[in-house]
């Protein structure tokens, strides 16, 4: 009290340089702040590895690497999560269309997977009951549906309570009564995970930092390193913030780049054979007032037969995706109007009674998979299974592959670089709890979420700001709670509420936030399920990112610039922003 009464009476002067001194006090170990040190350390010594890309991949190998002890670095050209990882279906999944295409090895890896990532993160992973109706003239009968789940269930390796059953029409449409009624014969209902993709990358690359990973986003690899054996020994990396060059030297490298492996394939010389086929996926998001879905779906297009998932979340429902083949620019994949409209035809066709429109869609997403091109295949029928290239030069690439998979794929890469560099020990990450897991496994997490929510409400905030800050932190929340208990009046100071202050000084400070845009996306989702959230607390964002990371007047106005823009994306077809 005191000291609040204070601070409130001290000059505007006085306060900037009250929680400047603040600002010094806090050294993370992931923060915004002391991204140069992280740089200036990785140029300082010979690495066993540097990871390129920082989404689910790159975190993934470069917390396993930093587990068995190599020193590890990773470098990502935007920010982590920013590719595709942060623009999928948000499902952590078996993927059981793919049981479709015979694909038993996939379906069985990244089925196991499932358990290993909800127990690990059960904060950003939560089961999700899916309803697959079954239609007259539809891919799948009762009999097909009743077996395929089985066998998902099977080669997953279900827990009891989780597997399939079997619904008839008016169960189903009980626990749906939106969906189509007319040819509507029944369903099967079995388990699948939400997560949110970008989080989940995070807290991998959390945890990995906090093992000893050094870690920069907008640190572009332009060009790699050679010694006069032709073997690849590091990178030629931009800092994209500050402009500055510089070498990065590593034992091994790995192309971690997503839809971007290619090019460093073809800048290594090593593009050949096998190369990347890249579709775009597009999500849209309606408020629950137009679309009020509570039991996610999982259902057959009228068109092309392909499926589609329309999922209750946060107030919103969001449904996707589209699967077309892309060549445009990779770091800005956009929703067009056909994609737009062919997913709000096929809402419109299992949800007949909504009557979607254009108007509706509050937000969208568009992502890119990077697929390996199969001859003959189209889009949908490609494979998701991961690929490792290992070039001439020693630089190893992976691409393909699920979020879901992710832990496996680091493995048999860090398998690979750990025997390369004589460091022994075996993967160990199927144990490892990641940042903001420690909740005492997926059975404690809704004790410790009650806990916690009490604890956020005493200190001021309502049960719905508790609850928000309580999933999004997992375990680190209490961290996020002391910073709203000891920062006194700064949120008044910058005009925002204390929930909002607190979220944004851990992003800048252990989740290296490093523009507006990095918040409302990658850190708290908003950009897609909480725009008008955005649009209210964009200014007070901007303004203190603005202080506490020193931007000149031209940073400023690049950085709204960028997040208007993907705002505008978000909202609308590419025709219209273009336009
Ligand atoms: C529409 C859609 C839906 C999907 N749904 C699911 C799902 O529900 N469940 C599931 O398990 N999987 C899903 N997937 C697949 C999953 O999202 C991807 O397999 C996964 O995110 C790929 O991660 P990544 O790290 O390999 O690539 P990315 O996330 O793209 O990361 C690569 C990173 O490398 C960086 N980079 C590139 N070049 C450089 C460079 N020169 N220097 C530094 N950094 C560089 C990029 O900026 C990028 O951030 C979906 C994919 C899509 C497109």
């Amino acid at each position: 009290m005191l000291w609040s009464f204070l601070f409130l009476n001290l000059s505007d002067k006085v306060k900037y340089v009250f929680i400047k001194e603040r600002m010094f006090e806090v050294v993370k170990p992931f923060s915004a702040i002391q991204r140069n040190t992280y740089l200036d350390e990785m140029q300082q010594e010979e690495l066993d590895l540097l990871v390129i890309g920082g989404g689910i991949t790159g975190a993934g190998i470069a917390l396993d690497a930093s587990v068995r002890g190599l020193s590890t670095g990773l470098i990502e050209m935007q920010d982590f999560a920013a590719g595709t990882s942060s623009r999928s279906t948000k499902l952590v999944h078996g993927g059981l269309r793919y049981l479709k295409q015979f694909e038993v090895k996939l379906v069985a890896e990244v089925g196991k997977e499932r358990a290993i990532v909800y127990e690990n993160a059960p904060h950003v992973t939560s089961p999700e009951w899916m309803l697959l109706p079954i239609m007259k003239g539809g891919t799948f009968g009762k009999l097909s549906t009743s077996v395929g789940l089985k066998a998902y269930d099977k080669l997953a390796g279900v827990k009891r309570n989780e597997r399939r059953s079997m619904l008839n029409k008016k169960t189903t449409l009980e626990k749906a009564p939106l969906l189509r009624k007319e040819g509507l014969k029944g369903s099967g209902i079995y388990v699948e995970y939400k997560t949110d993709d970008a989080r989940l990358t995070l807290e991998i690359m959390k945890e990995a930092v906090h093992r000893g990973t050094k870690a920069t986003n907008y640190t572009k690899a332009e060009s790699l390193l050679y010694n006069e054996a032709g073997k690849v020994i590091g990178a030629k990396v931009k800092d994209l913030v500050t402009g500055k060059t510089f070498d990065i030297k590593a034992k091994r490298v790995v192309n971690a780049a997503g839809p971007w492996v290619d090019d460093l394939r073809e800048i290594d010389g090593s593009k050949k054979g096998k190369f990347l086929y890249l579709t775009k996926g597009v999500h849209l998001v309606i408020d629950q007032s137009r679309f009020p879905l509570k039991q996610a779906v999982y259902f057959d297009t009228e068109d092309d037969g392909r499926m589609v998932f329309a999922i209750p979340r946060d107030g919103k429902t969001y449904v996707g995706t589209t699967d077309t083949y892309y060549d445009g620019r990779i770091a800005s994949p956009r929703m067009t109007q056909e994609d737009l409209d062919y997913i709000l035809d096929a809402a419109n066709y299992m949800f007949p009674s909504l009557k979607l429109e254009e108007k509706d869609v509050e937000s969208s997403w568009a992502g890119l998979r990077p697929l390996i091109h199969e001859e003959g295949k189209s889009a949908s029928e490609i494979s998701r299974k991961d690929e490792t290239f290992i070039s001439d030069s020693g630089l190893i690439s992976i691409a393909g592959g699920k979020l879901t998979g992710y832990r496996k794929m680091a493995q048999r890469i860090v398998d690979m670089v750990a025997k390369d560099v004589g460091v022994k020990g075996k993967c160990t990450t199927d144990k490892i709890v990641l940042s903001g897991g420690d909740v005492g496994g997926s059975n404690g997490l809704e004790s410790f979420k009650k806990e916690q929510i009490k604890v956020g409400m005493d200190l001021g905030l309502d049960k719905k700001e508790a609850e928000k800050l309580v999933k999004l932190y997992g375990s680190n929340v209490k961290r996020v709670f002391e910073i709203m208990e000891t920062s006194g009046e700064e949120a008044k100071h910058f005009h925002m509420p204390k929930s909002l202050y607190a979220s944004l000084v851990y992003g800048l400070e252990e989740e290296m936030t490093t523009t507006p845009l990095d918040f409302f996306n990658r850190r708290t989702a908003s950009l897609f399920f909480d725009i008008h959230w955005v649009k209210e607390w964009k200014v007070q964002v901007v303004n203190y990112m603005a202080y506490r990371l020193h931007w000149t007047s031209e940073q400023r106005d690049r950085y709204v610039e960028e997040l208007e823009r993907e705002m505008a994306y978000a909202m609308n077809p590419e025709e219209k922003v273009n336009a």
